[in-house]
């Protein structure tokens, strides 16, 4: 529930209102807006009795939010959601952002090689997984903090942002130390613990949706991560089981525009491994970005053919060049652009 107060209304008056809040039972955020100030009631698990609140001096207006997922919904917060990342990129805005990097961060030379390649095609966040959910326990699972100390050393020379996966509550906070976003991938999306730890940590989050997830139970994940008080949530499409066996899962494209009508929070699309085909990557992250993402994410390696995780999916440098300049080109038409590439030469 939203109560919003008058134009009129005094620090009194909102001060008031959380005071019967808290009297309730429930918890009170103030949120102060540039035309006036709501006051969100939170924990509540069903339909609150409001008329206490109504009365009160100052209030305009009790708005009932219908979704389940509350503060993630567009009734809670009608103005889009913008993250503002310290390398200057926008997240959420008009811009259109671009995420690339290996799936892996496998050796330094690997990370820096393609950290710089990324950073002159225009990209603003490396990607690169320290810690890999990966289907077979045999498969490489990473280098752990070692990754993580080489995408710091990438961000150090490029002034590219850093967004890796945290795959367990347990590392959450060394993931936190190191990157400026956060991921959960898909396969921990309805991992709760692990969402609510990495709320607590303030950091942005980048939630991917779970491979058979509703756009709604996303919507519901993601409402975890407010709850601990964490605005800053970025989703992902990055595709969905299907039937069909010709790409590795179903870009669901659609989750696009309906994500952006029932919540404030930005959604970017994968399409590597909404795809799982590097060939089909540029042609969905055209349609990601016709479709209103508000960025991309991808996976490029400097020699995809050795991967150690995802090549079949991985674009060659040279691809992801013709990725930048094709979407700049759909952003354009739409009245949008690509978030603009960082100031200042390497170091
Ligand atoms: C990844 O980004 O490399 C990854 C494992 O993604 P997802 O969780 O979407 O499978
Ligand atoms: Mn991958």
């Amino acid at each position: 529930m939203l109560v919003v107060m008058g134009h009129d209304a005094t620090e009194a008056d909102i001060r008031r209102v959380v005071k019967v809040i808290e009297e309730m039972g429930y918890e009170a955020r103030p949120m102060p807006g540039k035309q006036r100030t709501a006051v969100g009631l939170v924990g509540n698990d069903g339909k609150v009795d409001s008329s206490q609140l109504e009365s009160l001096p100052g209030v305009l207006q009790v708005i009932h939010v219908t979704q389940p997922y509350k503060q993630v919904s567009r009734e809670w917060r009608p103005e889009p959601t913008v993250i503002d990342l310290e390398n200057g990129t926008r997240i959420g805005g008009t811009d259109v952002v671009l995420m690339a990097g290996p799936c892996s961060v496998e050796s330094e030379a690997q990370i820096l090689t393609i950290a710089h390649r990324l950073r002159a095609a225009g990209a603003t966040i490396l990607r690169g997984g320290a810690f890999k959910p990966r289907t077979s326990p045999y498969s490489f699972q990473g280098l752990g903090v070692e990754g993580l100390q080489l995408l710091a050393k990438a961000r150090e020379e490029t002034g590219l942002a850093i967004v890796t996966e945290a795959l367990e509550p347990e590392t959450v906070d060394v993931v936190a130390e190191y990157a400026d976003i956060i991921q959960i991938g898909a396969r921990n999306m309805q991992n709760y613990p692990l969402l609510r730890r990495a709320g607590r940590t303030g950091k942005p989050v980048l939630l991917k949706r779970g491979l058979a997830a509703t756009i709604k139970e996303l919507l519901l994940s993601a409402e975890y991560i407010l709850a601990e008080g964490n605005g800053s949530v970025i989703l992902c499409e990055r595709g969905i089981r299907g039937f069909d066996d010709h790409t590795r899962n179903v870009l669901d494209l659609t989750a696009i525009p309906v994500v952006h009508a029932l919540s404030h929070l930005p959604i970017i699309a994968d399409p590597s491994h909404g795809t799982g085909i590097r060939s089909k990557v540029i042609p969905m992250a055209r349609a990601a970005v016709a479709a209103g993402a508000d960025g991309l994410i991808v996976e490029v390696h400097p020699d995809p053919d050795h991967a150690r995780s995802d090549g079949a999916q991985s674009l060659w440098p040279e691809q992801f060049e013709e990725l930048v300049e094709q979407v700049a080109g759909i952003a354009a038409a739409i009245g949008r652009r690509l978030a603009p590439p960082l100031a200042g030469v390497p170091a």
